[in-house]
């Protein structure tokens, strides 16, 4: 049975006087049967990581380099963030591969630079609008899957969590119907299960991100292959946040 996991990415948002705020305001909230993840911005980390000490809301970061130390200007390694008490690192999201030019390649090491070191990476994939209309959006998420997992073992498999989240709906207010979007959720499942086995592929929790807001994520929640949101714009609004917790 896959736990779901609702993770509010705050991206470059919130100093830690903000997102202090905000977090007492998470922290009234009822723990359930679902997993609730922050990722905040690197300067809010330790912040965060002390507030959230004993509560049962996991820390997440939003990036991470592939390495453990060295001459790596402005990078953040597993290890610093193993000592924040990140559980989980964000890889590969779309404004990282569009605005920074991050290859599937150099994604690929992240994923298995954070298993290596006991962090959850959550591997972001989706299209761009251009792909869906070329009718590219498979083709373009079987690529983004099979580099960032070539180097991992079945046995850390089933640890990945991957959030489809479709660029063109990313910010926006426009999200994927629910129907569309176990489309593609129901084809990630089905590619992991030819490439890796029923098993493995039945563990894996699939997120879906893009718009997700009050309305429409009870929706999502009801598909079969998505266990969770990857929520950005909305996750920054600590009322409607909760209610989506709320909700599932
Ligand atoms: C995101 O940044 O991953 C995201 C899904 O953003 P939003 O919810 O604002 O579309």
């Amino acid at each position: 049975m896959r736990k779901p996991l609702i993770a509010g990415n705050w991206k470059m948002n919130l100093i830690p006087e903000e997102a202090g705020f905000i977090l007492d305001k998470l922290m009234t909230v009822k723990e359930k049967e679902v997993e609730l993840l922050i990722c905040p911005s690197f300067i809010a980390l330790p912040l965060a990581s002390e507030k959230l000490k004993n509560s049962f809301i996991k820390l997440g970061a939003q990036n991470m380099y592939p390495e453990i130390k060295g001459a790596f200007t402005g990078e953040i390694s597993p290890n610093m963030l193993k000592a924040l008490r990140c559980e989980y690192v964000i890889c590969g999201h779309s404004e990282r591969r569009t605005l920074l030019g991050e290859s599937n390649d150099f994604i690929r090491r992240k994923v298995s630079c954070a298993l290596s070191h006991n962090i959850i990476p959550i591997l972001c994939v989706g299209e761009s609008q251009k792909d869906r209309t070329e009718g590219m959006t498979e083709e373009c998420i079987r690529k983004q899957i099979f580099t960032a997992l070539s180097d991992l073992k079945r046995k850390e498999l089933s640890r990945i969590v991957v959030a489809y989240e479709p660029i063109w709906a990313i910010g926006t207010g426009i999200s994927a119907t629910a129907t569309d979007a176990e489309k593609v959720a129901k084809f990630i499942r089905n590619e992991l299960t030819c490439a890796f086995g029923k098993q493995v592929a039945e563990e894996i929790r699939i997120l879906y991100g893009g718009s997700v807001n009050i309305t429409n994520i009870t929706d999502f929640m009801h598909c079969p292959n998505i266990d969770g949101a990857l929520i950005g714009g909305a996750s920054l609004k600590p009322t409607e946040f909760i209610e989506i917790y709320n909700k599932i």
